[in-house]
């Protein structure tokens, strides 16, 4: 192997280190996301309606309501792209 070859080997090997890097912090900005905006049981309406549905910890609405989960956050997180 060459010096050239090597100097190409070692410079291919600090980018896919530093994409790691960089893959890894971006999942655990996901994470952190994913965990403010939480699924949590809540049982709606007393009797025989009676149900349970999932709101999202982390977002509410203007009139004080809770956000059904899965919010529009998780939508765009869980969204498949083409
Ligand atoms: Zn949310």
């Amino acid at each position: 192997m060459n010096v050239h070859t090597e100097s190409l080997i070692a410079k291919i090997a600090e980018g896919t280190n530093k994409l790691h890097s960089r893959i890894d912090a971006q999942c655990a900005a996901i994470q952190r996301v994913r965990d403010i905006h939480a699924p949590m049981d809540a049982v709606m309406y007393a009797g025989k309606s009676q149900h349970v549905d999932l709101f999202c910890t982390g977002c509410g609405q203007d009139d004080g309501n809770w956000s059904i989960w899965p919010c529009p956050t998780i939508k765009a997180l869980d969204e498949e792209t083409p």
